[in-house]
């Protein structure tokens, strides 16, 4: 065999001044965009713009892709069913280190880089944490120089647009892909079929082993489109693979040959439904055949990539997880384990022992939460008509394990139904989370108490099975975008203070611990502050025309809206509040305005009464002028990324209030404490590690504690005590069930009463309401000094070294995915001398 020749291979290594940027936009402009270069116009600009950016990105990344081929790197694969990337440009230009050059550049059109910033569509593939959390952790393993892949759908649809009408949420279809995307390469050569329905049967193999195929299914076809992902000045470039369905040929060429042109151009339509929309539920599960094939979809496309990449270098398959991690972000993919299987048996001709030895060595599974309604099972009966192979190979993954659990405590048989992969207790289900942990070789909580939690009460008995296979990994957030690119201000006070290598070391920021005791740098960190604030009173008078007091606590609560979540409870304050004032227009010395955001499910018809509840009552009090605009309230619609950067760095407060031992973490709260707000929240999720960075005494902790919360329901808790006891929270109820704020809408509110008084009160507002009233009033008396209120907000962004989410990367990679960074040799280096590759 002629060996290969020698590669001459040489990064373009493209010039990164000023003057080529402007060439390069001024040239995609034209040749790119087919437009004239001049008069220069915002839109074409920000494309060409990203165009060059991605130029550059493109040549770091087949560099990088290089250099994991030629030192055999283990590879991370992160499969996440959603990523909420948001906009890419500032990041992508930090990230690549080219922000003066490309202010300069802009400037020089005569443009603002923040303006032309402001024209990307925000990337809303993902419903909040969950998907967020996906992205950061791309930032952070491409930052590390990690081998790794992102793999997920290019929903055509990314997560609903929401707009208010009389109050209420309208969803808007997320048309983000209309104006075309300059990030992503679409690549129509690369294509995978993806089977669904048939059936399976067995067969006589050449050495008369029986074994089984797949047959008569439905097929379709996966496309890849790649997005890049730069790590922070280190020329490393990662990718996010997403799939795009497409009809398996043009047309389906039955319909066509009997001349049914129509019904051909339709199936093809048809086929492409499984990449149209994201499942816009949080913490929820709809349990629809569509959703089940989006997930087989991406994971088999997954699947055929890693195949095609790895069957060139590795010997044997058993050698496979010492090349390969997989991640599976939620049990969203966890279908991958039967289908890692069935490609082990049915198309490799592996023994069982043998496939599933490897198979549970390349899969982690991470869980993202403790509420029941929100972990996946799949009736069988669907799973046997669109995957009747998996169905089989999870049936005897069950067998297996029941036999393990059953020769482990030989006197339970209650265990066997316990722990079992498919329930029989109603309707047969499979359990994908008792798949997952059965299939993985570590399952990762997302917080010490999530994962307490998952390890003393919700997975006990496999924890007790499997000692060591339940871990913890705390979520975190990337200083890049949550600090850097979100809060230029605040980065350069800090970086002016103790340099800048908080960037890639978020524990440096406990440098800047001492200068609380600063008089001369609590101003300037105030001041920082205050510019935050004023810049987003601009965007809301913009977006809502409503003028807000820079000099009143931004109080801010932005997320999903969920009933755990508690933004009820938030509201019920405000409305306590507003009759403080109302009846002592003196009463309240500290002014407030207090900042909501959030989505709610479609569907989800309890967490829609809470938006509209909140905009009755802002509606109320921002017109009542006998309050002297001592209170507002600012519901801001469609929240996302883009929004979260400008509202955090603006925040005093921090909002996050869940009740104990709902949220597995929360990421929202990390990215508050890092632009310097204070918390007011429960011993709940990452709240308990972050109180434990900050001190007890920088943060308000409120309300009961998981255990008490479980204790109260079991003895059968009054929320009617509450309401005759406090004759304040009994002026909120009362006011939310009179109909003054909702003339037009007489009793709408009376489902959330009724919850609350005779529904159980299941997140135990009533139970928590007076801790939170009094830990708002410690919040109002500490805002009255501002110098220790900033000193405390300096110690909070000085405490979140733990919380960045390299440092949670850095975890998964050592304990989890033994994988390492790869070594290094500069991207800067190739570009003088031709790689010596064999
Ligand atoms: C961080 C983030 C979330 C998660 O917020 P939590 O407070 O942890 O629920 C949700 N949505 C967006 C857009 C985010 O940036």
């Amino acid at each position: 065999m002629p060996s290969r020749p020698v590669s001459n291979y040489k990064p373009l290594c493209r010039a990164d001044d000023v003057n080529t940027l402007k060439d390069d936009i001024r040239r995609h402009v034209v040749s790119s965009l087919g437009n004239d270069y001049d008069p220069p116009r915002p839109y074409p600009y920000y494309k060409a713009l990203a165009f060059a950016i991605r130029d550059r990105m493109v040549d770091r990344w087949i560099h990088t892709q290089r250099r994991y081929h030629e030192t055999k790197s283990k590879r991370v694969y992160y499969l996440s069913l959603e990523f909420l990337p948001g906009r890419f440009l500032k990041n992508n230009i930090i990230n690549l280190g080219l922000d003066k050059e490309c202010r300069q550049a802009v400037s020089e059109f005569g443009f603002d880089l923040e303006d032309l910033s402001e024209l990307e569509w925000d990337a809303g593939l993902g419903n909040g944490g969950l998907g967020r959390l996906a992205s950061c952790f791309l930032d952070s393993m491409a930052t590390a120089s990690i081998p790794a892949h992102g793999y997920g759908i290019r929903y055509d649809y990314g997560i609903f647009y929401q707009v208010f009408q009389n109050g209420h949420q309208i969803e808007k279809c997320d048309n983000w892909l209309r104006n075309g995307n300059p990030w992503e390469f679409e690549r129509p050569e690369n294509l995978y079929e993806i089977s669904f329905y048939g059936w399976s049967e067995s067969y006589q193999d050449q050495q008369g082993n029986t074994r089984f195929r797949w047959v008569g299914t439905d097929n379709i076809m996966a496309m890849a489109c790649d997005t890049l992902i730069p790590g922070y000045t280190n020329g490393h470039v990662i990718n996010m693979r997403l799939w795009a369905a497409k009809s398996s040929r043009e047309f389906n060429l039955e319909y066509f040959n009997v001349g049914n042109y129509i019904g051909a151009v339709e199936d093809r339509i048809h086929s492409e439904t499984i990449s149209k929309v994201l499942y816009p539920n949080d913490s929820a599960e709809q349990g629809k055949e569509l959703r089940l094939k989006q997930q087989y979809f991406f994971v088999s496309a997954t699947f055929q990539d890693i195949i095609r990449r790895h069957r060139k270098h590795v010997g044997s398959w058993s050698e496979l997880p010492e090349h390969v991690v997989i991640q599976l972000n939620d049990t969203h993919p966890s279908i991958a384990i039967p289908e890692c299987m069935r490609i082990f048996l049915d198309q490799e001709g592996l023994k069982w022992e043998e496939a599933w030895d490897i198979c549970v060595n390349l899969f982690a599974y991470t869980n993202h939460t403790l509420l029941p309604e929100a972990l996946e099972t799949w009736p069988v009966d669907l799973l046997k008509r669109v995957l009747p192979r998996h169905l089989e190979i999870i049936y005897e993954i069950n067998r297996r394990f029941l036999k393990l659990v059953a020769h482990r405590y030989p006197k339970r048989p209650d265990l066997q139904h316990q722990l079992a992969i498919i329930d029989e207790s109603h309707e047969r289900r499979v359990r994908m989370a008792h798949l997952a942990i059965v299939g993985s070789h570590a399952i990762n909580g997302v917080s010490a108490m999530h994962s307490h939690l998952l390890q003393e009460q919700v997975f006990r008995e496999f924890n007790d099975l499997y000692p060591g296979k339940l871990r913890n990994v705390t979520n975190g957030i990337t200083p890049r975008r949550w600090l850097l690119q979100a809060n230029p201000g605040l980065s350069q006070l800090i970086s002016d203070t103790i340099g800048a290598q908080w960037v890639t070391n978020l524990s440096d920021l406990s440098k800047i611990q001492p200068y609380a005791d600063d008089k001369s740098f609590r101003q300037k960190w105030r001041e920082v502050k205050m510019e935050n604030k004023r810049r987003f009173a601009r965007y809301v008078l913009r977006k809502t025309g409503i003028c807000i007091d820079e000099n009143s606590l931004f109080d801010v609560q932005v997320k999903r809206i969920h009933e755990y979540k508690r933004q009820l409870l938030n509201i019920m304050h405000v409305i306590a509040l507003y009759q403080r004032l109302q009846q002592n227009p003196e009463a309240m010395i500290v002014p407030r305005t207090v900042i909501f955001g959030g989505k709610a499910a479609p569907g989800y018809v309890t967490a829609k009464l809470i938006i509209k509840l909140i905009n009755s009552v802002a509606s109320v009090i921002n017109n009542d002028t006998t309050i002297h605009g001592k209170l507002r309230v600012i519901f801001l619609s469609n929240y996302c990324v883009s929004q979260a950067e400008k509202v955090i760095p603006a925040a005093d407060l921090s909002e996050q209030i869940s009740t104990a031992g709902m949220e597995a973490s929360g990421t929202g709260n990390m990215k508050f404490a890092l632009n310097g707000a204070l918390t007011i929240g429960t011993m709940d999720g990452a709240n308990v590690e972050i109180s434990e960075e900050v001190g007890p005494e920088n943060i308000f902790i409120f309300g009961m504690k998981a255990e008490e919360i479980v204790k109260h329901q079991q003895e059968g808790y009054q929320p009617w005590d509450m309401y005759h006891r406090d004759r304040e929270l009994q002026g909120v109820v009362d006011l939310i069930s009179s109909d003054q704020l909702s003339p037009e809408e007489p009793g709408i509110f009376q489902p959330l009463v009724h919850a609350l008084l005779d529904g159980g009160d299941r997140y135990m507002l009533m139970a928590d309401y007076r801790a939170y009233a009094d830990a708002q009033e410690a919040v109002s008396r500490l805002y009255l000094n501002q110098d220790e209120w900033t000193r405390r907000s300096i110690i909070n962004s000085a405490s979140m070294g733990k919380f960045s989410s390299d440092r949670s990367i850095g975890d998964y990679a050592s304990t989890i995915w033994n994988v390492t960074p790869l070594p290094r040799r500069d991207y800067a280096q190739s570009c003088e001398a031709p790689e010596e590759l064999s």
